[in-house]
This record gives C-alpha cells, structure tokens and sequence, in this order.
C-alpha cells in the first residue's frame, strides 16, 4: 500500500550511545513508513553538541544501519530536503527568528542563569510549577539596549499566551496542555543556536514531514511546538507518540536498570535481526501470537495504533531467549562468520581451530548459545590452553561412580583403534554401524551403551561424568559433538586429570 506525502522522520541526538528506546522510535518510523510507501529521513540533531561529543557522531547513524534500517533521505544518502545535520541548516532557523521577531512573538530575554535559578527556586518553595514567569517581556527598547550594553547577551523567548494548547494524538487521542504552565520558553539560545523546540518544528516544516512519531516523554513539548506552527503559520503533522521502553519497575528504562543501549546489546553478542524483532513487537506479540517475525512480516502488519499508549516492559532474558532462536536458525558456516569479531574479543585467533573444526565447533555449541559473545567461554572446552574444570564438575567428578565410568571410558580410549578412527557422533553416523575395528570411527552412542553396561549405571550418572571431564562443566554443547571435536591427546589428557582428581 503506498500513501503518497507520508513522509517521518527519526531525528536522534549524536550525545552518547543510542538508548534503546530511542531505537525502538526509530524502528517505528522506519516501519510506518515502509508500510505506507512512504519516506524515512535520517535527521542528526546536533546542535546540543560540544567539541569532546563529535567522537561519538557516528553512533545513531550506525545504530540504523546495524540494525538493518535503511533511510531515504539523511547523511550520506542525501535528498532534496537536506542538509541533514541540524548545524548546517541555522539560516534556516535564522529566516524563521527573523519572522518571529518582526511579528512580535518573541522577545531577547537578558536574565542571567543566577536570576532565573532565583526565580526557579521561589516557585519550587511555593509548590508551583517552576517555568519562566516573563521578566523581559515588558522591557521598553532602552532597557533592552541598557542590559546589552552592560555586556548581556540576549536569549530568544516566544511569548505564550495563557489558555488551552489543544492538539490530536493518533495514538492517544485528543491532548490539551495549559499555556500558563509552559512559560516563555527559550527558542534561540544566547550564542545563536537553536532550542530543540524550535529547530525542530522549523526542520519538520522545511523537511514536509508528514507524521511526528516519537516518545510519550515529548508530549509536553509538543504542546510547545504547536505554538511555534500556529505562530509561524505552518500546518502541524500528525503526531503520534507512542509508550516508552520501561524497567522491569515500570519506570523509564535507564542505566540503573542495567544495559540500555543499542551498543551495550551489540557488543554482547545479540543479534541486530532478534533486538530488531525484540523491539517491534515487544509487549504485544504477532497474528497467532508468532513472536518470531522479520522485519519485512513485521512492517506488512504495522500500526501505530499497536504499538501501545502504554509503556513496554524490556525482558532482558526474553530478549536473549530471541536471540538464541536467532543463533540456532543458522546455517554454521554464516554463524561461524557472524562469530568472527567475539572470538578475536575472546582472544582466539579464529584460523587457530581450522576452517573445518571451528564449523564443527560452531555445529556443536550453536543450540546452547544465546549471544554471540558467549562463544568464548564455549571455545574454551575445544582448547586445551584454555579448558579447566569448574567448581560443579569437579566435585562430581570425585565421586567413586564418576571414577568408575571415566575407568570405563579410559579403557576405550586408551586403545589405539578407536582413537585411530574417531568417534562418530551420532547425527553423522552411517545407517549401519561398522564394527569396531582398525581405522573403524566408533559410533558414541555404542561407546556409551558399553560403558553403561561395564558400570551398570544409566542416565545422568553415566552421562555427567563423562560431560563433566570432557568439557569441565555439567551443561553445554551435546557430547557426541563434542567427542568427534577433541583430539585423541585431549581426550586422554582430560580423563586422565578427572581420574587423578582427588
Ligand atoms: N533529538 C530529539 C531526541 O533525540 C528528537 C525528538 C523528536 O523526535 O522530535 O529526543
């Protein structure tokens, strides 16, 4: 379905790492607008920034592209609309002051920031709202010059007038703030720059965009801009503001909660097409409840109406549990790939294991991994540098049955013909097993069935022990993996140090 003239926008603020409510905005535009055939413009609000933020410039760009967004119009891509950094568009901010200003509706405001936090505080003292109460707005042109030539320099203040600012929310409906509650508010800045609530309503304008979506927490500054549209003359979007992320104590999500940042998931090894699909449909689930979707299903069913008035709970684990569902739809070679960067972060050097092994490695360990970043402690049971037995193993492993079944198995693995051939797991294993011979690969689930009949033990008392010598711990990657992957040495060299344990 295409709607021609929709056109939205995801503005982010180059100050730090992207919040993952900020991306969950983004995704929603990004999603509206491919729903409707419209267009997404990438806009970089940059005008809060100061010099030591420029390193971090890159990161809401970056953000979208991870995470497999694509913008129609914004840096690098450009557009008829541009330029796409707010700090390269100030004439255009500076042509709509200037008609503010010629209209009477804005006021140089010279209070200094010791006057208005007096102000603030006397307000706060007498339980009212803290807002700016209009000092200038009265002052004649003499005094204006007077405080200028005292060396002040003048902020920009639009001049609201008292009574209700009504407005639609296509998600929560009809919305009226009081415009005795907003005060004057700062549009222009004492060096020239721009406040967000004005550059922001002159860019949606200059940029036609058509719907504003963003987070419940700019509700009260829309009320500003509708101001500043009426004002300026200009047609309002549609707004539409939609639930925030929340912690699981139903407040906004923020550090104290834990990781909140796109960043912080990408470099723990979770997957751009599981937080993508995590923060679309996260506290509503798809047709059928199906709560692994792709993006292109995800965008085909869109509403904004669904995306909910009320805030959404981020499920850390449920996020991981995606994740690992993600990771075990994989063919191994293309996850293999995706691993490279966690197992250099992990200190392997990734042709250390050979192209061959490490699929199979990754074969072995893709059903228990839930992010990438956990290959690393999963690499470790597949190097003998790094292998160590944990608290849990070892204390099974000192057990007399323990002892008696890793007996067993020393006494297969001891002898030079099935080393010679291996040991076959059982997903590669040839319809009919050939008799244990020279060079003959022994299937593990024979190995097994005669070590349980030498130590007349089953289930987990005959499996554990095993797992636990072989890979140092009670749960992971499924043995006959596992035991196809080691080498012979290895093999021996860990029985041997989970039967001397004492
Ligand atoms: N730069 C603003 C932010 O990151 C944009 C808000 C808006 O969408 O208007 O919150």
């Amino acid at each position: 379905m295409s709607t021609p003239g929709i056109r939205v926008r995801f503005a982010p603020s180059p100050t730090g790492e992207l919040h993952v409510g900020n991306a969950r905005t983004a995704l929603f535009n990004w999603l509206f607008a491919r729903r409707h055939g419209g267009a997404f413009i990438l806009r970089v609000e940059d005008t809060d920034q100061s010099p030591t933020t420029t390193a971090v410039e890159t990161k809401p760009l970056e953000v979208p592209g991870w995470l497999g967004i694509d913008w129609d119009e914004g840096p690098g891509v450009g557009g008829a609309h541009g330029p796409y950094h707010q700090t390269e568009r100030l004439d255009i901010y500076r042509g709509c002051l200037d008609r503010l200003i010629a209209e009477g509706k804005v006021y140089p405001c010279y209070c200094t920031e010791a006057e208005l936090e007096a102000e603030r505080a006397s307000l706060v003292a007498s339980r009212l709202m803290p807002r700016y109460l209009g000092k200038c707005r009265e002052l004649s042109e003499a005094q204006q010059k007077q405080l200028y030539a005292e060396g002040r320099q003048p902020v920009w203040r639009f001049h609201v007038e008292p009574g209700p600012i009504a407005f639609e929310d296509l998600i929560r409906g009809p919305m009226v703030f009081q415009g005795e509650a907003i005060g004057d508010f700062i549009i222009v800045r004492s060096n020239g720059i721009p406040a967000y609530n004005f550059a922001v309503v002159a860019d949606d304008h200059a940029m036609e965009i058509s719907h504003v979506i963003r987070g419940e927490d700019h509700l009260s500054n829309t009320a500003a801009q509708v101001l500043l549209y009426r004002a300026l003359g200009f047609s309002p979007p549609v707004f539409a503001h939609h639930g925030l992320v929340l912690g699981k104590d139903h407040t906004k999500l923020s550090k104290r909660h834990g990781a909140t940042s796109v960043g912080a998931f990408r470099r723990r090894g979770v997957l751009p097409e599981a937080l993508l699909n995590y923060l679309a449909l996260m506290g509503s689930s798809f047709e059928g409840g199906r709560e692994v979707v792709s993006a292109k299903e995800i965008s085909e069913g869109f509403s904004l109406e669904r995306t909910g008035k009320g805030g959404a709970v981020f499920d850390e684990e449920k996020l991981l549990w995606l994740n690992g569902i993600y990771i075990r739809r994989f063919d191994p070679a293309v996850l293999a790939e995706r691993l490279t960067p966690f197992i250099r972060e992990a200190g392997y050097d990734e042709d250390s294991f050979g192209q061959e092994r490490f699929e199979g490695i990754v074969a072995a360990v893709q059903d228990s991994l839930p992010t990438l970043a956990d290959i690393g402690g999963f690499l470790d049971i597949f190097s003998d540098d790094r292998f160590q037995l944990d608290e849990e193993a070892a204390s099974l492993l000192r057990s007399d049955d323990a002892k008696r079944v890793l007996a067993a198995l020393w006494g297969h693995i001891e002898g030079e013909a099935i080393l010679g051939g291996g040991v076959m797991p059982v997903k590669d294993a040839p319809a009919i097993v050939p008799a244990n011979g020279e060079g003959t690969p022994l299937l593990f689930a024979v190995l097994i069935k005669q070590i349980g009949e030498q130590t007349d033990l089953k289930g987990k008392k005959l499996y554990l022990p095993i797992r636990a010598a072989l890979t140092g711990r009670l749960h992971g990657p499924e043995m006959d993996r596992v035991f196809a992957l080691l080498n012979p040495a290895s093999l021996c060299k860990r029985v041997e140090q989970a039967l001397t344990l004492t």
